[in-house]
């Protein structure tokens, strides 16, 4: 068993680490809000005052934090204060927040520089799958600390792939966010179509879910009340996945497609989609709210 720090113990990390703690590890966290670390020590998890004190004497560091420049800060830190810095040499460090392709470079080659190992190891699932330790991980870095990486993280995971060479396991999360959002958009169009012209929902739902339209947001999210049971527009879309989560998974995946010179076009009218619903006061709403724009008038 090994001695794991656990940076940002939120909707994601918490549960994470509660099942590293409940499979035998020793676990020791650290976030900034007082309400992630209460429920993490309630969890088993021991936490410590910041993350210098985490990480010390750590063995594994695992991460999971809201957006690139809070991973590049609590991983680069400076004066010691960052991971990197207080780890020691040898550590095994797997950041698995949705980061920049850019940031996640930035990750490995700042690990190397000061001998730590470093496994980018995204999450797709949700805070449903965080819970249920049925994640799926996609592990990208050199073949020895991916491999190590793949048996750690079992207690939180449902499938596990080891992707490739660094960056690997975050382009294939970035590359199946941006197919998700596009789907939702599809799924949305579809389902206010059919509604419109005078088809009963939950009929026209179970011919798409066994038809060539079908999607994950087909069948998960399907965006008319009373149709699919985990859907949030039965639950006044009450977040499952935030309108800003959406945004900033798709920004990060447009810049890596910019970068290599790729025109997404879907991906960008998506992207305009959730920028509007945060513009308008809708960012902590689920990302399924964006069928509102398919009616010109802003019905859901
Ligand atoms: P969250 O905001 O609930 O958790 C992030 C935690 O990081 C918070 O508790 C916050 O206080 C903490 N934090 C921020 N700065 C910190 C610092 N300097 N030091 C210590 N802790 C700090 O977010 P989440 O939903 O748990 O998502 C975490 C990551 O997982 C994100 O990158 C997200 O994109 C990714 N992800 C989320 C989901 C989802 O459904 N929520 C699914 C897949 C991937």
């Amino acid at each position: 068993m090994a001695v794991i720090a656990w940076i940002g113990l939120g909707h994601m990390g918490g549960p994470m680490a509660g099942h590293l703690a409940a499979a035998g590890h020793e676990v020791v966290g650290f976030d900034v809000d007082a309400n992630a670390v209460a429920q993490a020590s309630a969890a088993g998890i021991r936490i410590a005052r910041d993350v210098p004190s985490a990480v010390t004497g750590a063995d594994v560091v695992f991460t999971s934090l809201p957006r690139s420049e809070h991973v590049r800060e609590v991983l680069g830190g400076d004066a010691g204060g960052g991971v990197f810095a207080a780890a020691r040499p040898g550590a095994l460090v797997l950041d698995t927040s949705t980061v920049d392709v850019a940031t996640s470079r930035w990750c490995h080659e700042a690990a190397e520089a000061r001998g730590i190992r470093f496994v980018d190891a995204p999450v797709s699932g949700g805070i449903a799958g965080a819970h249920a330790g049925t994640l799926t991980f996609m592990l990208g870095g050199a073949a020895d600390d991916a491999a190590e990486a793949a048996v750690l993280v079992q207690p939180m995971a449902g499938h596990v792939f080891v992707v490739g060479g660094p960056t690997s396991g975050i382009a294939a999360k970035l590359a199946n966010n941006l197919m998700l959002f596009i789907s939702l958009l599809a799924s949305s169009e579809g389902a206010r179509l059919a509604a419109e012209l005078g088809l009963d929902p939950s009929v026209f739902h179970d011919i798409a879910s066994v038809s060539s339209g079908d999607s994950w947001p087909v069948r998960t999210w399907y965006p008319v009340p009373g149709v699919v049971p985990t859907s949030p527009a039965n639950r006044n879309f009450d977040a499952t996945f935030t309108a800003r989560l959406a945004e900033k998974d798709l920004s990060y995946a447009l810049a890596a497609g910019e970068a290599a010179g790729l025109d997404l076009a879907a991906g960008r009218l998506a992207l305009d989609r959730f920028e509007r619903l945060i513009d308008e006061g809708y960012g902590d709403k689920d990302c399924s709210l964006v069928v509102k724009y398919v009616a010109r008038d802003g019905r859901t």
